[in-house]
């Protein structure tokens, strides 16, 4: 039979099974995996990988008409230039995180107004598929209902900051959050950093007169991210709500999160690219904020200790935590070590760097590589099989997959408004060739093909088993 387009002789990786095999796609889904085919269209892809499209479930877009809302710098990139970054560097879909906004009148809008607000100014913006995880400032001050409103409404997890004071002392609204999460089967997605012990680390720098922007690892140190991710696995233990811990840093959280998923608790792990290619000396180069992230870049054995938790299955996620600022944002004079802009701009670059430094040199294995970028996202956000894996009935979302093509870092010329990479010079080898999502062609020779508003949002799969 015809398909509407057939990919020739690309290999396939899919997780536990890596084959040539043609790949057969009708309306939009992957129709047939092997065989005898014909398609309307072709596509030879021979000498290239079929991975499936990346999964980056953590991302800090913002859709325009909102950045003029607010009256200091924000992230740069909307979910138009996000998606161009995310699909030239092979990811297919994201999950971006909502925060509510003040109105007119200064009250900020409830986590289900922010996420019918985001719902609309993405839509016409996006041309990657998306899912949003609705952050909560204010745990105690939640209307009646609202978490299970939340996931009714097809929102797989909710987002919340144990790095806010306020919001880590208050343990009930926590604890009743997090059941509420449980009942509804969401994900509890935390910031594990203490709030007191950052307010406490960061005023003592100041008093001390070493209030710069080089002294921000000082700023949050290894405990507060321990103490933090103690609370989460206890939140794990005391609720039976599923934990998503974001952006892990450090041998020693990752040590206590390992023991908790040794005992049973539901507790996954997400770390991202800074902490896997870069460490604390960077805060000696004279343009150090550039590199500045929450938590800050850690000690070498750390970095160490995350590729070893890679390779062990200990770490679920690669995410890329995209917070773009221009250059002259993230170098403010202004700022200190308690007030830098956090984040760094990641999509484009998130997949190239994984493979070219944890593939490429044997650290990871390719199908490590598919789970962590793509296929346990899936598992963990409601996703899979329609996202996540290349088999019959998924959607055909591909990245065709050149392992040989090298590539010198170059965030001027890339598609972030950010304007920089972190990894300017870098040489990176294994970029993708040409990505599909859905089955349509949006990043075709190098070539970027996507058109804005054709991404889809993403309602999870039915409610997932707590
Ligand atoms: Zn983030």
């Amino acid at each position: 039979m015809g398909f509407d387009l057939v990919i020739r002789g690309a290999t396939v990786v899919t997780p536990g099974h890596t084959e040539t095999a043609d790949i057969g796609i009708s309306d939009g889904r992957i129709a047939q995996l092997g065989g005898v085919m014909t398609g309307a269209e072709e596509l030879a892809a021979g000498g290239l990988l079929a991975l499936p499209g990346g999964i980056d479930a953590h991302t800090h877009l913002v859709h325009q008409g909102l950045s003029g809302r607010l009256d200091s710098p924000i992230w740069v990139d909307d979910f138009w230039s996000g998606s161009r970054a995310a699909i030239a560097g092979g990811i297919t879909t994201i999950g971006n995180m909502t925060y509510p906004m003040p109105d007119d009148e200064g009250t900020e809008e409830t986590p289900g107004a922010a996420i019918a607000r985001e719902l609309a100014g993405a839509a016409p913006e996006a041309a990657v598929d998306w899912f949003l995880h609705p952050v909560l400032t204010d745990p105690a001050a939640l209307p009646p209902g609202e978490i299970a409103a939340l996931a009714a409404g097809g929102h797989p997890g909710i987002k919340i900051f144990l790095s806010d004071p306020d919001v880590a002392a208050d343990e009930a609204a926590l604890l009743a959050t997090a059941s509420a999460a449980r009942a509804a089967g969401s994900v509890v997605l935390l910031h594990c950093e203490d709030g007191a012990m950052l307010r406490q680390a960061g005023k003592q720098l100041i008093a001390e007169g070493r209030g710069a922007v080089a002294n921000f690892p000082a700023a949050r140190p290894v405990a507060a991210e321990v103490a933090a991710v103690e609370v989460a696995i206890g939140i794990a233990r005391r609720t039976g709500a599923r934990v998503y811990i974001v952006h892990l840093s450090s041998a020693a959280a990752l040590d206590r999160c390992r023991q908790a998923r040794a005992a049973g608790l539901p507790v996954y792990v997400e770390t991202r690219p800074l902490y896997l290619h870069l460490t604390r000396e960077r805060f000696a180069e004279p343009d150090a904020a550039k590199y500045v992230g929450a938590p800050p870049l850690r000690e070498e054995s750390d970095r160490e200790a995350l590729w070893a938790g890679l390779a062990a299955g200990d770490v679920d996620t690669v995410c890329s935590d995209h917070a773009p600022w221009t250059l002259d944002d993230k170098l403010d004079p202004a700022l200190n070590a308690v007030t830098a802009r956090q984040g760094v701009a990641d999509l484009e670059t998130l997949m190239p760097m994984l493979y070219s430094e944890g593939v490429r040199p044997g650290r990871i294995s390719l199908d490590q590589f598919v789970e962590v970028t793509s296929a346990n996202a899936a598992r963990i956000f409601s996703l899979y099989p329609r996202k996540g894996a290349i088999a019959v009935g998924s959607d055909a979302d591909i990245a065709l997959w050149d392992p040989g093509h090298r590539r010198t870092i170059d965030g001027a010329h890339m598609q972030s408004r950010s304007g920089y990479s972190v990894y300017d010079g870098w040489q990176v080898q294994g970029w993708p060739r040409s990505v599909l999502r859905r089955g349509q062609l949006v990043l075709a020779d190098n070539q970027l093909t996507a058109r804005p508003g054709d991404g889809q949002w993403l309602r999870r799969n039915g409610t997932p088993v707590p």
